[in-house]
């Protein structure tokens, strides 16, 4: 099988390496991805800018690797059209920090994926629960046991978050819903050297997850990966069905 890995954390993440080294075992891997961390780049494309596929090579891996001066999605669809690349199958990540939830809306690791999905092929985007993870080997072999059911067609994007646990300490991998992720929304303002003031989006969560409720932020919080099966339509169905009852 040829495997298309990107994210967003830029091509030399560590968690990029790890999941092309899991892949590479036994897929053919092809790696395009940002040749700098575009974290936050959601779902936005280059348009007014030429775009270049540097080829690099990974640290003894047997992959094709192009470095793209672009975001997520622009190395989906690169990689797609023009590389000569035909993957069966789009694995986004390791991500360095979770995409939970409504996160997904602002991730260019979850956005690629989706980019994926719209394009007709299985995707999925993989995140670990921490800026700084012990170790990928975990969140590797979850996404690698997700492959199977993802090539089953039921749904075309997943979206998966692993806690940052030993494997031995992960009690499951639970299929479950979307989070709302709530965050301190005031931007840090600081003064530069000029003393003109500048702005900084915080990172601190408020979000609280009920111990009963069944979505991704509650089940990672609670020691299990979570993997969210995403649609590509944002209609409100069950709005539109009213909608269309009362006319
Ligand atoms: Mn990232």
């Amino acid at each position: 099988m040829q495997i298309l890995i990107t994210n967003d954390d830029g091509i030399f993440s560590p968690g990029l390496y790890a999941l092309a080294a899991e892949m590479c075992r036994d897929h053919e891997v092809v790696v395009v991805a940002p040749n700098a961390e575009r974290s936050g780049a959601a779902h936005s494309f280059t348009l007014t800018t030429p775009l270049r596929a540097e080829e690099t090579s990974l640290a003894g891996l047997p992959v094709r690797a192009y470095a793209v001066n672009g975001t997520p999605v622009d190395c989906v669809k690169l990689g797609c059209g023009n590389l000569d690349v035909t993957p069966d199958l789009i694995l986004s990540g390791i991500n360095l920090g979770a995409n939970l939830g409504t996160d997904a809306f602002y991730s260019g690791t979850v956005s690629a994926a989706i980019e994926g999905g719209l394009l007709g092929i299985p995707s999925m985007a993989v995140s670990v629960n921490s800026f700084t993870p012990e170790d990928f080997a975990p969140a590797a072999h979850i996404a690698r046991s997700l492959i199977p059911r993802l090539l089953r067609g039921e749904c075309k994007v997943i979206n998966l978050n692993v806690p940052d646990l030993p494997e031995a300490l992960i009690k499951g991998c639970r299929f479950t819903a979307s989070s709302r992720q709530v965050y301190d929304e005031v931007y840090v303002e600081r003064r530069d050297p000029h003393n003109r003031r500048y702005f900084w989006i915080p990172t601190a969560k408020l979000t609280q997850h009920e111990t009963n409720e069944d979505t991704d932020g509650r089940w990672v919080g609670s020691g299990y990966a979570a993997a969210v099966p995403i649609l590509l339509d944002l209609t409100d169905h069950a709005c539109l069905a009213r909608w269309r009852d009362e006319t």
